[in-house]
Protein backbone atom coordinates (compact mmCIF):
# COMPACT_ATOMS: atom_id res chain seq x y z
CA UNK A 1 0.00 0.00 0.00
CA UNK A 2 1.41 3.50 -0.97
CA UNK A 3 1.78 5.99 1.50
CA UNK A 4 -1.33 7.84 2.97
CA UNK A 5 -2.44 10.58 1.42
CA UNK A 6 -3.09 13.83 3.48
CA UNK A 7 -6.28 15.09 2.39
CA UNK A 8 -9.49 13.51 2.55
CA UNK A 9 -9.75 11.51 -0.71
CA UNK A 10 -13.13 11.61 -2.95
CA UNK A 11 -14.32 9.80 -5.74
CA UNK A 12 -16.52 11.44 -8.27
CA UNK A 13 -18.38 9.28 -10.59
CA UNK A 14 -19.35 11.00 -14.01
CA UNK A 15 -17.18 13.77 -13.03
CA UNK A 16 -16.29 14.43 -16.74
CA UNK A 17 -18.87 17.40 -17.81
CA UNK A 18 -22.18 17.83 -15.77
CA UNK A 19 -23.45 18.01 -12.31
CA UNK A 20 -20.13 15.51 -11.83
CA UNK A 21 -17.48 17.83 -12.71
CA UNK A 22 -19.59 20.66 -10.65
CA UNK A 23 -19.11 18.56 -7.69
CA UNK A 24 -15.30 17.36 -8.51
CA UNK A 25 -14.31 21.61 -8.51
CA UNK A 26 -16.15 22.48 -5.41
CA UNK A 27 -14.63 19.47 -3.36
CA UNK A 28 -11.41 20.33 -4.82
CA UNK A 29 -11.87 23.67 -2.98
CA UNK A 30 -13.09 22.10 -0.40
CA UNK A 31 -9.31 20.72 -0.37
CA UNK A 32 -10.28 16.99 -0.46
CA UNK A 33 -7.98 15.08 -3.07
CA UNK A 34 -10.53 14.28 -5.71
CA UNK A 35 -10.41 11.00 -8.18
CA UNK A 36 -12.37 12.09 -11.06
CA UNK A 37 -13.66 9.09 -12.87
CA UNK A 38 -16.30 8.58 -15.93
CA UNK A 39 -15.42 6.64 -19.12
CA UNK A 40 -13.82 9.81 -21.42
CA UNK A 41 -10.10 10.43 -20.52
CA UNK A 42 -9.91 13.42 -21.91
CA UNK A 43 -12.86 15.18 -20.21
CA UNK A 44 -11.13 13.89 -17.18
CA UNK A 45 -8.01 15.09 -17.59
CA UNK A 46 -9.43 18.75 -18.34
CA UNK A 47 -11.31 19.16 -15.27
CA UNK A 48 -8.56 17.36 -13.35
CA UNK A 49 -6.24 20.02 -14.61
CA UNK A 50 -8.93 22.72 -13.92
CA UNK A 51 -8.80 21.75 -9.85
CA UNK A 52 -4.97 21.33 -10.05
CA UNK A 53 -4.96 24.76 -11.47
CA UNK A 54 -7.13 26.47 -9.03
CA UNK A 55 -4.28 25.11 -6.32
CA UNK A 56 -6.35 21.67 -5.40
CA UNK A 57 -5.44 18.11 -5.49
CA UNK A 58 -7.06 15.35 -8.21
CA UNK A 59 -6.75 12.36 -10.47
CA UNK A 60 -7.81 10.55 -13.10
CA UNK A 61 -9.72 7.21 -13.35
CA UNK A 62 -11.73 6.20 -16.54
CA UNK A 63 -14.34 3.04 -15.71
CA UNK A 64 -17.33 2.40 -17.13
CA UNK A 65 -19.95 2.31 -14.17
CA UNK A 66 -21.64 -0.64 -15.84
CA UNK A 67 -18.78 -2.90 -15.95
CA UNK A 68 -19.11 -4.21 -12.26
CA UNK A 69 -15.83 -6.00 -12.01
CA UNK A 70 -13.96 -2.65 -13.07
CA UNK A 71 -16.33 -0.86 -10.73
CA UNK A 72 -15.08 -2.66 -7.53
CA UNK A 73 -11.26 -2.65 -8.55
CA UNK A 74 -11.68 1.27 -9.16
CA UNK A 75 -12.43 1.46 -5.48
CA UNK A 76 -9.78 -0.84 -4.08
CA UNK A 77 -7.16 0.72 -6.45
CA UNK A 78 -8.21 4.38 -5.20
CA UNK A 79 -8.39 2.87 -1.94
CA UNK A 80 -4.61 1.50 -1.91
CA UNK A 81 -3.11 4.07 -3.97
CA UNK A 82 -3.89 6.38 -1.52
CA UNK A 83 -4.12 4.40 1.70
CA UNK A 84 -7.42 5.64 2.26
CA UNK A 85 -10.92 6.34 0.59
CA UNK A 86 -13.36 8.98 2.83
CA UNK A 87 -15.76 10.21 0.36
CA UNK A 88 -17.66 8.75 -2.23
CA UNK A 89 -20.26 10.56 -4.54
CA UNK A 90 -22.60 8.49 -7.09
CA UNK A 91 -22.86 10.54 -10.06
CA UNK A 92 -22.63 8.80 -13.39
CA UNK A 93 -26.25 8.66 -14.59
CA UNK A 94 -27.40 7.89 -17.97
CA UNK A 95 -31.28 7.95 -19.31
CA UNK A 96 -32.76 5.77 -21.94
CA UNK A 97 -36.60 7.53 -21.74
CA UNK A 98 -39.36 5.72 -23.57
CA UNK A 99 -42.95 5.07 -22.68
CA UNK A 100 -43.63 2.08 -20.42
CA UNK A 101 -45.85 0.42 -23.52
CA UNK A 102 -42.75 0.80 -25.91
CA UNK A 103 -40.08 0.49 -23.36
CA UNK A 104 -37.54 -2.45 -24.52
CA UNK A 105 -35.92 -4.77 -21.98
CA UNK A 106 -32.34 -3.37 -23.07
CA UNK A 107 -33.43 0.41 -22.36
CA UNK A 108 -34.46 -1.30 -18.60
CA UNK A 109 -31.62 -3.42 -18.35
CA UNK A 110 -29.03 -0.20 -19.64
CA UNK A 111 -30.49 2.24 -16.92
CA UNK A 112 -30.58 -0.09 -14.36
CA UNK A 113 -26.74 -1.39 -14.90
CA UNK A 114 -25.62 2.31 -14.63
CA UNK A 115 -28.03 4.27 -12.31
CA UNK A 116 -28.65 1.48 -9.58
CA UNK A 117 -25.68 -1.59 -10.08
CA UNK A 118 -22.95 0.52 -10.45
CA UNK A 119 -24.35 2.77 -7.31
CA UNK A 120 -24.72 -0.46 -5.32
CA UNK A 121 -21.08 -2.31 -5.96
CA UNK A 122 -19.64 0.89 -5.61
CA UNK A 123 -20.87 1.74 -2.36
CA UNK A 124 -20.09 -2.03 -1.03
CA UNK A 125 -16.49 -1.62 -2.07
CA UNK A 126 -16.64 1.82 -0.72
CA UNK A 127 -17.35 0.77 3.22
CA UNK A 128 -14.25 -0.78 4.09
CA UNK A 129 -11.51 1.55 3.37
CA UNK A 130 -14.51 4.19 4.51
CA UNK A 131 -14.47 1.95 8.20
CA UNK A 132 -10.99 1.58 8.21
CA UNK A 133 -10.99 5.26 8.35
CA UNK A 134 -13.24 4.80 10.80
CA UNK A 135 -15.05 7.84 8.52
CA UNK A 136 -17.00 8.11 5.86
CA UNK A 137 -19.25 10.23 3.10
CA UNK A 138 -21.61 9.02 0.75
CA UNK A 139 -23.61 11.25 -1.82
CA UNK A 140 -25.49 9.61 -4.31
CA UNK A 141 -27.23 11.59 -7.08
CA UNK A 142 -31.04 10.57 -7.11
CA UNK A 143 -33.50 12.97 -8.93
CA UNK A 144 -37.06 14.15 -8.43
CA UNK A 145 -38.19 11.44 -10.69
CA UNK A 146 -37.99 9.46 -7.71
CA UNK A 147 -39.88 11.47 -5.69
CA UNK A 148 -42.78 11.77 -8.18
CA UNK A 149 -42.07 9.88 -11.18
CA UNK A 150 -41.81 10.89 -14.74
CA UNK A 151 -43.67 9.87 -17.82
CA UNK A 152 -41.52 8.48 -20.62
CA UNK A 153 -39.06 7.41 -17.29
CA UNK A 154 -40.03 4.32 -16.02
CA UNK A 155 -36.45 2.75 -15.63
CA UNK A 156 -35.04 5.89 -14.47
CA UNK A 157 -37.66 6.46 -11.74
CA UNK A 158 -37.45 3.92 -10.23
CA UNK A 159 -33.65 2.91 -10.43
CA UNK A 160 -33.18 6.88 -9.11
CA UNK A 161 -35.95 5.60 -6.44
CA UNK A 162 -34.02 2.36 -5.56
CA UNK A 163 -31.14 4.67 -4.89
CA UNK A 164 -32.81 6.60 -2.02
CA UNK A 165 -33.58 3.43 -0.43
CA UNK A 166 -30.27 1.99 -0.84
CA UNK A 167 -28.99 5.34 0.76
CA UNK A 168 -31.07 5.03 3.36
CA UNK A 169 -30.00 1.54 4.80
CA UNK A 170 -26.76 2.01 4.39
CA UNK A 171 -27.15 5.21 6.86
CA UNK A 172 -28.62 2.61 9.22
CA UNK A 173 -26.22 0.17 8.85
CA UNK A 174 -23.04 2.52 9.11
CA UNK A 175 -24.08 4.89 11.15
CA UNK A 176 -22.46 3.07 14.30
CA UNK A 177 -19.29 3.22 11.94
CA UNK A 178 -19.31 7.68 11.54
CA UNK A 179 -20.23 6.70 7.95
CA UNK A 180 -22.89 9.19 6.60
CA UNK A 181 -24.71 8.07 3.73
CA UNK A 182 -27.29 10.40 1.72
CA UNK A 183 -28.89 11.57 -1.59
CA UNK A 184 -29.24 14.40 -3.44
CA UNK A 185 -32.73 15.03 -6.29
CA UNK A 186 -32.08 17.54 -8.46
CA UNK A 187 -34.30 19.08 -10.74
CA UNK A 188 -34.33 20.69 -14.47
CA UNK A 189 -30.92 21.16 -13.81
CA UNK A 190 -28.64 22.14 -17.40
CA UNK A 191 -26.61 19.61 -18.38
CA UNK A 192 -25.87 17.60 -21.42
CA UNK A 193 -28.45 15.53 -20.18
CA UNK A 194 -31.31 17.80 -20.60
CA UNK A 195 -29.87 19.87 -23.72
CA UNK A 196 -31.54 17.05 -25.79
CA UNK A 197 -35.31 17.80 -24.38
CA UNK A 198 -37.95 19.36 -26.27
CA UNK A 199 -38.80 23.20 -26.17
CA UNK A 200 -41.93 22.30 -24.95
CA UNK A 201 -40.60 20.29 -22.30
CA UNK A 202 -38.22 22.41 -20.63
CA UNK A 203 -41.59 25.52 -21.61
CA UNK A 204 -43.24 23.22 -19.36
CA UNK A 205 -40.60 22.81 -16.85
CA UNK A 206 -40.10 26.47 -15.98
CA UNK A 207 -44.05 26.98 -15.14
CA UNK A 208 -43.92 24.21 -12.84
CA UNK A 209 -40.78 25.22 -11.02
CA UNK A 210 -41.22 27.90 -8.47
CA UNK A 211 -38.10 29.53 -8.70
CA UNK A 212 -38.74 29.57 -12.79
CA UNK A 213 -35.94 28.72 -14.23
CA UNK A 214 -33.39 25.77 -14.35
CA UNK A 215 -30.90 25.08 -11.99
CA UNK A 216 -26.98 25.10 -12.64
CA UNK A 217 -24.49 22.10 -11.70
CA UNK A 218 -23.20 24.41 -8.99
CA UNK A 219 -26.79 24.44 -7.35
CA UNK A 220 -26.52 20.64 -6.93
CA UNK A 221 -22.96 20.95 -6.14
CA UNK A 222 -23.17 23.17 -3.41
CA UNK A 223 -25.62 20.17 -1.89
CA UNK A 224 -23.64 17.70 -2.41
CA UNK A 225 -20.31 19.49 -1.45
CA UNK A 226 -22.19 20.23 2.10
CA UNK A 227 -23.10 16.38 2.60
CA UNK A 228 -20.00 15.01 2.27
CA UNK A 229 -18.48 17.88 4.23
CA UNK A 230 -16.75 17.85 8.20
CA UNK A 231 -19.86 19.73 9.01
CA UNK A 232 -22.44 17.27 7.85
CA UNK A 233 -21.55 14.73 10.42
CA UNK A 234 -25.08 14.80 12.17
CA UNK A 235 -27.03 14.56 8.68
CA UNK A 236 -27.84 10.94 7.51
CA UNK A 237 -30.42 8.92 5.36
CA UNK A 238 -31.63 12.22 4.07
CA UNK A 239 -32.76 13.31 0.68
CA UNK A 240 -32.34 16.87 -0.31
CA UNK A 241 -34.45 17.96 -3.17
CA UNK A 242 -32.36 20.85 -5.20
CA UNK A 243 -35.15 21.67 -7.83
CA UNK A 244 -36.11 24.95 -7.62
CA UNK A 245 -39.54 24.50 -5.81
CA UNK A 246 -40.75 21.85 -8.96
CA UNK A 247 -42.14 19.24 -6.61
CA UNK A 248 -41.78 20.63 -3.00
CA UNK A 249 -41.84 17.46 -1.04
P1 LIG B 1 -24.55 14.38 -18.06
O1 LIG B 1 -25.13 13.50 -19.09
O2 LIG B 1 -24.26 15.79 -18.38
O3 LIG B 1 -23.21 13.71 -17.48
C1 LIG B 1 -23.24 12.37 -17.09
C2 LIG B 1 -21.90 12.01 -16.51
O4 LIG B 1 -21.93 10.61 -16.19
C3 LIG B 1 -20.76 12.22 -17.49
O5 LIG B 1 -19.61 12.62 -16.78
C4 LIG B 1 -20.57 10.84 -18.08
O6 LIG B 1 -19.22 10.73 -18.51
C5 LIG B 1 -20.87 9.96 -16.88
N1 LIG B 1 -21.31 8.63 -17.23
C6 LIG B 1 -22.42 8.26 -17.92
N2 LIG B 1 -22.47 6.94 -18.06
C7 LIG B 1 -21.36 6.45 -17.46
C8 LIG B 1 -20.84 5.15 -17.28
N3 LIG B 1 -21.46 4.07 -17.75
N4 LIG B 1 -19.68 5.00 -16.60
C9 LIG B 1 -19.02 6.09 -16.13
N5 LIG B 1 -19.47 7.34 -16.26
C10 LIG B 1 -20.62 7.52 -16.93
O7 LIG B 1 -25.53 14.27 -16.81
P2 LIG B 1 -25.85 15.29 -15.61
O8 LIG B 1 -24.62 15.98 -15.18
O9 LIG B 1 -27.03 16.07 -16.00
O10 LIG B 1 -26.33 14.27 -14.51
C11 LIG B 1 -25.52 13.82 -13.43
C12 LIG B 1 -26.38 13.01 -12.49
O11 LIG B 1 -27.47 13.81 -12.03
C13 LIG B 1 -27.01 11.78 -13.13
O12 LIG B 1 -27.02 10.72 -12.20
C14 LIG B 1 -28.41 12.22 -13.43
O13 LIG B 1 -29.29 11.14 -13.48
C15 LIG B 1 -28.68 13.15 -12.27
N6 LIG B 1 -29.76 14.10 -12.51
C16 LIG B 1 -29.61 15.07 -13.48
C17 LIG B 1 -30.64 15.98 -13.68
C18 LIG B 1 -30.54 17.06 -14.70
O14 LIG B 1 -31.53 17.82 -14.85
N7 LIG B 1 -29.46 17.25 -15.40
C19 LIG B 1 -31.89 15.91 -12.90
C20 LIG B 1 -31.92 14.87 -11.92
C21 LIG B 1 -30.87 14.01 -11.74
P3 LIG B 1 -18.67 9.85 -19.73
O15 LIG B 1 -19.68 9.96 -20.84
O16 LIG B 1 -17.33 10.44 -20.01
O17 LIG B 1 -18.57 8.45 -19.19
Amino acid sequence: MAEKTQQRVAIVTGASRGIGEAIARSLGEQGRHVVCVARNAEKLDAVAKAITDAGGHASVKTCDMSDHTAVGALIDTVADEHGRLDILINNAGITRDNLMLRMSDAEWDEVMQTNLRGVFIACRAALRPMMRGKWGRIVNISSVSALVGNAGQGNYAAAKAAVIALTKSIAKEMGGKNITANAVCPGFIETDMTDVLPASIKDNVKKITALGRFGKPQEIAAAAAYLASEEAGYTTGQVITVDGGMTMC
